[in-house]
């Protein structure tokens, strides 16, 4: 299995070695690469999309021609899993700050976000999270987004003060934290258990 984790901004060390480490949990065979250009991302079977600043980050996807090369991916049974900022990225609709700045969206998640859903009230913080198919994760946010609403295949899988923080649908996943600064690697392997099962 190849796993390509987009090196443009944020931990894309630790989702490196989360994944690495859930592999071998797992027993899976392979390689993460990091991804800084789309010959990177030839023939990669699942691809992570670290936090960040999703203006800057969807620039570069564009600049880079990974923009493009996502979508095709996704359309062609590519797992994509998205953390904040990726989460932001994954979805198909986003809130006015995402329009204003001129944020570009891969569309690939049927899924509306709110871009700082949290960021007024609290800028960062740590709390317990039921995640369905998992268990209880401690979650770290920050500046994080919300799921507002989802529609067609995309179903929200866990919640945090009555909106949506993590989402599936079919083997994507967008996760409104960041779950490689903890050393639990049980999302990595669920989503990569959801790649190899189709
Ligand atoms: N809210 C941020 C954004 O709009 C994402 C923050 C993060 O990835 N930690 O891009």
């Amino acid at each position: 299995m190849k796993v390509a984790v987009i090196g443009i901004q944020g931990d894309v060390y630790e989702h490196i070695r989360m994944t690495e480490q859930a592999m071998e949990e797992l027993g899976i065979s392979g390689e993460v690469v990091w991804a800084r250009r789309k010959e990177h991302l030839q023939g990669a079977d699942a691809v992570i999309l670290p936090g960040g600043e999703s203006t800057t980050i969807s620039k570069r996807l564009k600049g880079s021609g990974m923009h493009e090369a996502l979508r095709e991916m996704a359309s062609e049974g590519v797992g994509i899993m998205g953390t904040c900022a990726g989460c932001i990225l994954l979805a198909k609709e986003g809130d006015d700050e995402v329009y204003k700045t001129g944020t570009e969206l891969l569309g690939i998640m049927d899924m509306e976000v709110d871009r700082n859903a949290f960021g007024r009230q609290r800028e960062s913080f740590e709390t317990e999270l039921d995640v369905e198919g998992i268990g209880t994760v401690n979650a770290v946010f920050i500046r994080a987004p919300a799921i507002l609403r989802t529609w067609g295949d995309c179903r929200i899988i866990s919640e945090f003060e009555g909106k949506g923080v993590a989402a599936v649908q079919g083997k994507h996943m967008a996760l409104a934290f960041h779950p490689e600064l903890t050393s639990d690697t049980r999302l990595h392997r669920y989503f990569l258990e959801r790649v190899l099962n189709g």
